[in-house]
């Protein structure tokens, strides 16, 4: 069989990323997103592999309008063979503990995970009602981010709150990116030469929104985001572990409503709160390296929490076979990588200067010593990782 092509697709509320992947290229064909739909500056940019960057302009568009916009060009960049598509869903609740083919009843069970993941799976949903209608013969297939971290136990997963909440209300720690924490625990066991059945790891997947997992013979055991992605480590702009009587507070001493709270906790706070300057980490670096106090202290807490984070996940594992690195700040800052593992002293963990400055960019490799604890730097690819997915369910 000739190598099959595949659309991955990723919804926002106001952005709709894409990729086009063929089995037999390394790059996808055809990627791109487009940005700021349902506004006059809505606009579509794309890049095939040659990575020249085009746009075009496309006011007022909506989710729709910018995949009808992208179709002769999918077309084009497959010589009309696409074979299936693959979406990435946020949330599948408890009902779905790996990816599906979407038919009416994922449809209805997906719909019926809103109200866990009110901002993202309604975007979702309209990705895939969308792509159903525009390629009615195409299957497709829903890649879940929670899918991974259903194989938790139910210590891990569960609150200290009342039995009922979690019964009726599904309150409860589902844990997300769980497609990259799967791929680099994958890729990791293929680099090192394990069996991925017969290895552990700890990953920190370190993007916007950053988490850690505990990865058991391939399945997640415990991971640090829990109900919502606001749980566990401090990212680009939210904070992590607060106190839960924090609400409180804020609600009792200054008047905060419930919504001023949750923008607050957020989207304006991480890196972006403590540093007073920005929630991306190069300019953070930046700032630290003039002396910026506050950016220093930003990155401090960021990798001091992220070691206490990984150290607490010690707990779920038998053994462990290294730790990886991935998302944009895992693989592309030494500076990180360098003082969490200095927390991490006490575990025989230890950096390599010259490794750990030599895996950025899109390079793999290992950043620990000789005869240390492996520490590996490993780029993520949830692109391929749906795509994979998608071809598995298209020849079962
Ligand atoms: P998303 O979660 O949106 O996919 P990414 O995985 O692209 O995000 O990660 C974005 C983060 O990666 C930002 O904080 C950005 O500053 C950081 N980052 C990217 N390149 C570098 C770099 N060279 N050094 C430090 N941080 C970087």
């Amino acid at each position: 069989m000739s190598a099959r092509n595949i659309l991955v697709i990723n919804c926002g509320s106001s952005s709709l990323k894409f990729a086009l992947i063929n089995q037999a290229h390394s790059q996808p064909l055809l990627s791109g997103l487009a940005e700021r739909l349902d506004s006059p500056e809505a606009t579509l940019h794309w890049w095939r592999s040659s990575h020249i960057r085009e746009h075009l302009a496309l006011p007022g568009a909506d989710h729709r309008i910018a995949l009808e916009h992208l179709l002769p060009m999918i077309n084009d960049a497959c010589g009309g063979r696409l074979h299936g598509i693959g979406h990435r869903v946020v949330h599948g609740g408890e009902h779905f503990t790996q990816s599906c083919l979407i038919d009416d009843a994922a449809l209805q069970a997906i719909r019926a995970t809103v109200t866990l993941a009110p901002l993202h799976n309604p975007a979702n949903l309209l990705g895939i009602e969308t792509t159903l209608n525009l390629y009615p013969q195409l299957p497709q297939v829903a890649v879940f981010d929670t899918a991974f971290h259903q194989s938790m136990p139910e210590h891990a997963f569960r609150y200290a709150l009342p039995e009922q909440l979690y019964r009726e209300q599904g309150v409860r720690r589902y844990g997300f990116h769980g497609t990259s924490h799967r791929y680099v625990s994958q890729r990791a066991a293929e680099i090192t030469g394990l069996a991925v059945g017969d290895s552990c790891w700890l990953t920190a997947h370190l993007g916007n929104g950053c988490s850690t997992c505990a990865v058991v013979d391939g399945q997640s055991r415990d991971t640090s985001m829990g109900l919502t992605p606001l749980e566990g480590l401090v990212m680009g702009t939210r904070s992590g572990d607060v106190d839960p009587n924090l609400h409180s507070h804020l609600a009792r001493t200054l008047g905060w409503s419930l919504e001023d709270i949750e923008r607050l906790l957020n989207h304006e706070s991480g890196l972006l709160g403590l540093s007073g300057l920005s929630n991306d980490m190069r300019s953070l670096e930046q700032a630290r390296s003039q002396g910026h106090r506050a950016a220093t202290l930003a990155i401090e807490v960021f990798c001091y929490r992220l070691a206490k984070s990984l150290a607490s996940l010690i707990c779920a594992l038998p053994r462990m076979d290294g730790v990886i690195f991935t998302g944009g700040i895992g693989e592309n800052s030494p500076l990180v990588r360098g003082k969490t593992v200095f927390y991490l002293s006490l575990l025989g963990l230890s950096v390599d200067k010259v490794a750990n400055a030599r895996c950025v960019g899109g390079v793999t490799g290992e950043i620990n010593p000789p005869a240390y604890p492996r520490i590996l730097v490993i780029p993520t690819n949830e692109e391929k990782q749906i795509a994979l997915d998608t071809l598995t369910l298209l020849n079962s």
